[in-house]
């Protein structure tokens, strides 16, 4: 009985997704913007949980069963994924999302990139440093509209009979933004100018387009944990510079925060960087909201 079950179920998953474009996402975010875009024309499903530091993922027999039945690979690009994202597609055999195939989206491409180091940068000296540049430009909203666009245009070329339906739903979306923005933007008006504390890079668009100063980071270079040497100098900024804020994302251990808030008047934002993190963050403009929400509560 058990087994006509299972027999069933996996024929009514098929039936359910059949002519529908399967499209696997490597983050959350890029996951909920596809959702957003592809409407019911599409399952989508991230490689990343909004848990998961895509920095540091273990490629997975189940991520390669994901891959392997793709349509559509989308990635953040910049070489965040790059510990994983070979051997999980070289893993599937799908010859359909390697990079260069219609079936490869890197949505990068159109993002005014942030941090491009020089080239005599690039030691490992300088840590997790990318050459590309700092790869956390998701969470500027402005780059949300800019991915959101560049995966309908290849939603449409993988599926022309659904086009219209794509570019006008990405269209809707980057309209939800503009009218999102406006509030955002309100709500982080007190923190304009003022320089904060970060845990990793993670923050740079997001402050660059809100106007918040990223002071220091806790870590002394993007990937190495803080040390106790790198601890003082933070203090004494965030003493110095009458910083209020440290923001870290959930999964960064707290201990460095607390001993910098012990002596200081900074408080610690536990704030998420990818959907689905945090229950407040289900899709892309809660995620947004949340953030905003975190760092101007008192
Ligand atoms: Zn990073």
């Amino acid at each position: 009985m058990r087994k006509i079950m299972i027999v069933l179920a996996a024929a009514f998953c098929t039936a359910a997704y059949a002519g529908k474009l399967n499209v696997v996402t490597t983050t959350s975010d890029l996951a909920s913007i596809t959702e957003a875009v592809a409407g019911k024309h599409a399952k989508v499903e991230s490689i990343c949980s909004g848990n998961q530091d895509p920095h540091h993922l273990q490629a997975r027999p189940k991520f390669i069963m994901m891959a392997r039945s793709a349509d559509l690979w989308i990635r953040t690009g910049m070489e965040l994924e790059i510990g994983w994202e070979m051997p999980v597609i070289d893993g599937s055999r799908n010859r359909k999302i390697r990079p260069g195939e219609p079936g490869h989206l890197d949505v990068s491409k159109h993002i005014r990139k942030l941090e491009i180091p020089q080239a005599d940068m690039l030691t490992r000296a300088m840590g997790d440093v990318h050459a590309q540049g700092n790869p956390h430009y998701m969470l500027d909203p402005e780059n949300a509209k800019i991915v959101a666009t560049d995966i309908a245009e290849r939603l449409a070329q993988l599926d022309p009979e659904n086009g219209g339906t794509y570019k006008t739903n990405a269209a809707a979306f980057c309209t939800e933004i503009d009218r999102r923005m406006k509030t955002w933007k309100t709500a982080l008006e007190p923190l304009n100018g003022k320089p904060i504390v970060t845990y990793h890079k993670s923050w740079v668009y997001f402050c660059n387009r809100f106007g918040l100063k990223i002071a220091i980071e806790l870590e002394p270079k993007p990937g190495v944990p803080p040390c106790p040497a790198h601890l003082t100098r933070v203090t004494e900024t965030v003493q110095t510079e009458k910083i209020g804020i440290i923001l870290q994302e959930p999964w960064y251990s707290r201990k460095a925060a607390e001993r910098i808030a012990e002596k200081t008047e900074a408080r610690i934002v536990a704030a998420p960087t990818y959907t689905g993190s945090d229950p407040g963050a289900g899709d892309y403009f809660a995620l947004i909201d949340l953030i905003v929400k975190r760092l101007t509560e008192k």
